[in-house]
């Protein structure tokens, strides 16, 4: 990272990213600075903005439903905006896709799911251990960070991170396949040390750590051992799900059906907190009151996803057309990677980017990026990459341009 990210002010010093302008507006893919400057925008908002900023399919009914004297927040309660919303995603999410899940609203963060996901698996099955993979990343509270790789964010806890251990993700040997001889043997071996698992919790693409994305035979592999041995198998979709990798939730092309789902980022359609846990029939054994929260019922996020799902995914041509623009995109960072040596695409959808020997270069290209116009984070242990992350919604004019700059920014950087 260079200094110009890291130069300005943030109210407190832990977040790790920040730009030296001051954001005033926001529209799709673009957002306006205090000068009236304009700049591309893709990082949204983390996972967040998967349909851009104040996109009017969820703005207007949001307007409309803030001027109705509706009922804004309701914790647990029952409210026509909960009841549309669930109907809609059951009707165009759950049903086509033949999924058992009950829905369960966890609080209003990524975070939160993951906590809810660890929690409930050790409740179901009696055991503690939980496994999770090289550079994971599911949160900053303690079992959330518990099944996180980043040390340096493990470390912040302050206290011992127990009853969890990390596997290799696949692809973490560069190009190697990561199989499960180890798993495999362990899960036999009940002289080997190693408790039995309650979960095993996977990101289909690393969002922050590195943007490794799994093989579905791998993912298939995985499923498969978790059934044969009655180990809960938990995808944390909250960055790589909402359509960033071309299908709604980031596990379908595998073709698995994990125990549990973590939802949140674009859920809301808005960028309005929201998180869902959904968990086969099966795992609803929580008893009233034995899970709970303030914030689980924030009726104006119900109203812009309804919105969003009724927009986008209730037409299957929204699917279509993102799945060009998956295209054009990786045929685009693929001519890039040939041609800059030490570089490489990693990835998968929009929620891709560009590799570097040289750490230092990505955080370089994400500054040089930033002069010329184009918002992008990077990831990864050592900030290797450069995260692309288009709005779904990103029109063939605003990627071509966005990729441009990022062209233009790797070369300036590389030579
Ligand atoms: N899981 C994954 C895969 C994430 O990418 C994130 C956030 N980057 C989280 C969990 C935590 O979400 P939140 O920041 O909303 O708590």
């Amino acid at each position: 990272m260079t200094d110009i990210f890291y130069s300005l002010e943030s109210e407190v010093r832990s977040y790790s990213r920040s730009w030296p302008v001051e954001f005033v507006q926001a529209s799709g893919a673009t957002q306006t600075d205090a000068s009236g400057a304009e700049y591309l925008d893709f990082f949204s908002g983390a996972g967040a903005l998967n349909y851009g900023h104040n996109n009017p399919v969820v703005i207007e009914p949001l307007i409309e439903y803030l001027q109705s004297g509706a009922v804004l927040h309701s914790m647990d309660m029952m409210t026509p905006a909960k009841r549309d919303f669930l109907q809609t995603f059951k009707d165009v999410i759950l049903e086509p896709r033949e999924l058992p899940y009950k829905v369960m609203f966890p609080g209003p963060t990524g975070t939160n799911t993951v906590e809810a996901a660890l929690k409930l698996a050790r409740k179901y099955t009696g055991r503690q251990h939980i496994l999770s993979f090289t550079n994971a990343f599911h949160g900053m509270t303690l079992g959330a960070l518990s099944v996180t790789g980043n040390s340096m964010k493990r470390q912040g806890a302050g206290i011992p991170l127990t009853n969890s251990s990390k596997i290799p993700y696949d692809d973490y040997f560069d190009g190697e396949t990561a199989d499960f001889l180890w798993l495999e043997r362990v899960l036999e071996d009940s002289g080997s040390g190693v408790d039995k698992p309650a979960a095993i919790i996977v990101e289909t693409v690393q969002g922050e750590g590195g943007l490794r994305a799994a093989r579905f035979d791998w993912l298939r592999r995985l499923s498969a051992l978790c059934a044969e041995h009655e180990i809960l198998l938990i995808v944390d979709d909250v960055q790589a799900g909402c359509g960033r990798t071309g299908t709604f939730f980031s596990f379908e092309e595998a073709g698995i059906v994990p125990d549990i789902v973590c939802l949140s980022k674009s859920i809301a359609g808005s960028g309005l907190p929201m998180a869902l846990t959904l968990f086969r029939p099966e795992l609803d054994i929580w008893s009233p009151g034995e899970h709970n929260g303030t914030f689980r019922g924030n009726n104006p996020a119900f109203v812009t996803a309804t919105a969003a799902l009724k927009e986008y995914w209730a037409d299957p041509s929204f699917q279509e057309g993102l799945a060009t623009t998956i295209d054009v995109m990786h045929a685009r960072l693929g001519s890039i990677a040939v041609t800059t040596s030490g570089a490489g695409v990693r990835g998968r959808g929009l929620l891709s980017g560009l590799c570097f020997e040289d750490a230092e270069a990505a955080g370089k290209i994400a500054a040089e990026a930033f002069r010329q116009g184009l918002l992008l984070e990077t990831s990864g242990p050592k900030d290797e990459v450069v995260k692309i992350m288009p709005p779904l919604t990103v029109t063939a004019d605003e990627l071509e341009r966005g990729l441009d700059i990022l062209e233009a920014a790797v070369r300036t950087v590389t030579g």
